[in-house]
């Protein structure tokens, strides 16, 4: 077998989201000799959003676009990148953190899990089984699969109304089943999907079972006012149910809420010296790109004085 090679840094970056590029950028900024680690392609969770329009200064931006953008700007200040990592093990108690991957030991005195967050299952029968075949939880991804089709997206949050909503672009008729009589979504999204004639929505109702043969073909419901059960033909069922955090290297090693999100202070530390935490994965009130980019920096000036207490960054005597 051969012997991994080892690699120093003076922070390591878990996740290149808008808070691990933001984090990327004011460490390297800061004068860390900085890596950012990724398991898939970067960019993180916007990446897959077909636009935003709430990022200030962008009045209206594709998500792929935007986060070109963040990762071009990383590279300005010679960040050192490692996408589609396959990471076995994280050791973030030790004074030298350790970051492993297949081949590559990766040391640090510093590191920022930026990991963000992973859509929810629903956890209903039939939903493994058609994921792929008329289950999906992206609708950019697979929206252009439904054309002239029907569908129900699940969930009354800013996720499935904004779905629902870009669904119609190719589907007949989309179906938004939330489980109360009022939605979560913001009213300026709520009212485009009211005025959307391909919307119709079955409120105060909860998924049982989504069924078919090959693909989806329909989905079992409950009302949970009236306990009815009834059946909706739907060749697709989109679940945006909201998100947990991608945690699970760290589980056990660092304090978390009890929907093991990251407790972190206002400056991005966790429960351990040197390790921080942003973005979507960490116990926030508000999961958007600019408070994901805002704690990346808080988070990466906060490793930049610490390592200024503890001693010489450690890339700097290697
Ligand atoms: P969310 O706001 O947490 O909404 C989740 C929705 O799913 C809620 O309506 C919830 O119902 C419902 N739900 C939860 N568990 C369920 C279950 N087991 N069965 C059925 N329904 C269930 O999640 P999100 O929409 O993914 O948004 C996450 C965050 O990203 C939010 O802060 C959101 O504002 C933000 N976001 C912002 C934008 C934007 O500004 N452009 C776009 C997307 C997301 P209840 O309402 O009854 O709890």
């Amino acid at each position: 077998m051969t012997e991994k090679k080892e690699l120093f840094f003076d922070l390591i970056i878990l996740g290149s989201g808008p808070a691990g590029f933001s984090a990327a950028i004011y460490a390297a900024r800061g004068n860390l000799k900085t890596a950012i680690l990724d398991i898939n392609m970067f960019g993180g969770q916007p990446s897959n959003y077909l636009e935003l329009e709430n990022y200030p200064g962008f009045s209206l931006i594709g998500g792929f676009e935007l986060m070109e953008k963040f990762e071009e700007h990383a590279d300005k200040f010679g960040v050192e990148k490692f996408p589609m990592v396959e990471i076995e093990k994280v050791d973030l108690v030790n004074e030298l953190k350790t970051v492993e991957t297949n081949d590559t030991i990766f040391k640090s005195k510093s590191i920022i899990i930026a990991t963000g967050a992973k859509a929810k299952e629903l956890g209903i029968k039939g939903e493994k089984e058609f994921k792929g075949r008329g289950v999906s939880y992206c609708a950019v991804c697979d929206g252009a699969f439904y054309k002239d089709k029907t569908v129900a997206v699940i969930g009354g949050g800013n996720s499935a109304v904004e779905e629902a909503i870009y669904l119609t672009k190719f589907a007949k008729k989309v179906y938004i089943i939330h489980r109360r009589d009022q939605l979560r979504a913001d009213k300026i999204v709520q009212e485009r999907a009211f005025k959307n004639d391909k919307i119709e929505f079955i409120l105060c109702t909860i998924p049982l079972e989504i069924q078919g043969t090959n693909t989806v073909e329909n989905i079992i419901l409950k009302n949970v006012e009236t306990n009815k059960q009834f059946n909706l033909e739907v060749n697709g069922v989109f679940p945006y149910i909201g998100f947990g955090p991608n945690v699970d290297k760290f589980n056990g090693q660092i304090k978390q809420n009890s929907q093991g999100f990251i407790e972190t202070d206002n400056n991005m530390q966790t429960s351990l010296n040197g390790v921080y935490a942003a973005g979507d994965v960490r116990n926030t009130p508000l999961r958007q790109v600019i408070t994901a980019a805002a704690d990346g920096a808080v988070a990466a000036c906060s490793a930049v004085k610490y390592l200024e207490q503890i001693e010489l960054p450690l890339s700097s005597n290697v």
